[in-house]
């Protein structure tokens, strides 16, 4: 069985005021850990406060991105070392608006899940594709490219451990979800391709997320299909109570 684990990814969100009125309302009113894992992914100017004041709560801290390189003349971003020191677990990789914006590569977001597997933080990795994409019916094939291609090099284990976000471009932050099947379809499709690149019993292992306009209302149906193990979460991860109504679904 594999544990669900509910990701809520803030972006550029919220004041430090905001990030801590946050953690006091959730810390304490999430799940234990061995019904789901829960994690917050915050802006790095708050994450050192939010480490701190969530220790021994099961309510975990995450990046949203890092440089793969562990220290050096990289202006203005922060690096592996950084964030393991500062006690973060987690850390995003190659989201859409990463790769789209900031025109990061697979071959980054590649050695940047090396990167955090040597400084032992657990990378959430995003995949998925354009309206264009799924209209000219490319999905699958560029799923999984993605996948293959950041996967590239790990051990069978690191594979197993790397957590796949799931997020079509066109379903984040439009209100537009997938519908549970779309969704499940590619998900099924990542798990057979980790089956290939690496092995069986990293398919059986690996968890899969689905992101995109997520919220209580839909978070239920989407768990329950057979190949999603979680889910990012953007908006409705700013609030409190609808994060704490997200990791209550994944138990
Ligand atoms: P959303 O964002 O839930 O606001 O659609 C998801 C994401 O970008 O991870």
């Amino acid at each position: 069985m594999r544990k669900q684990v509910i990701a809520g990814n803030w972006k550029m969100n919220k004041t430090h005021t905001e990030a801590e009125e946050f953690i006091q309302a959730a810390k304490n009113e999430v799940p234990s850990a061995n019904e789901v894992e829960s994690v917050v992914c915050a802006p790095f100017p708050f994450l050192q406060k939010m480490v701190e004041e969530t220790k021994g709560t099961a309510l975990e801290v995450g990046a949203q991105n890092m440089h793969f390189e562990e220290s050096g003349a990289f202006t203005g971003e922060v690096s592996p070392v950084m964030l393991k020191e500062l006690g973060v677990s987690y850390v995003v990789l190659g989201h859409s608006e990463r790769r789209e914006i900031f025109k990061e590569t697979d071959e980054e977001v590649n050695k940047k899940v090396h990167a955090a597997f040597k400084h032992e933080l657990t990378p959430i990795v995003c995949v998925g594709e354009t309206l264009e994409q799924r209209e000219a019916d490319q999905t699958m094939d560029h799923v999984e490219a993605q996948v293959k291609k950041a996967l590239e090099g790990l051990s069978d284990e690191q594979a197993s451990n790397t957590i796949i976000a799931y997020e079509p471009i066109w379903a984040i932050g439009t209100g537009r979800t997938a519908t549970s099947e779309q969704a499940n379809e590619v998900c099924t499709h990542i798990r057979k391709v980790v089956g290939d690149f690496v092995n069986a019993d990293a398919a059986e292992a690996v968890r899969i997320q689905y992101g995109g306009s997520v919220k209580p209302a839909n978070v239920d149906e989407l768990l329950s299909q057979s190949d999603i193990d979680g889910a990012l979460v953007g908006g409705a991860s700013l609030e409190a109570d609808s994060f704490l109504k997200l990791v209550e679904a994944g138990k």
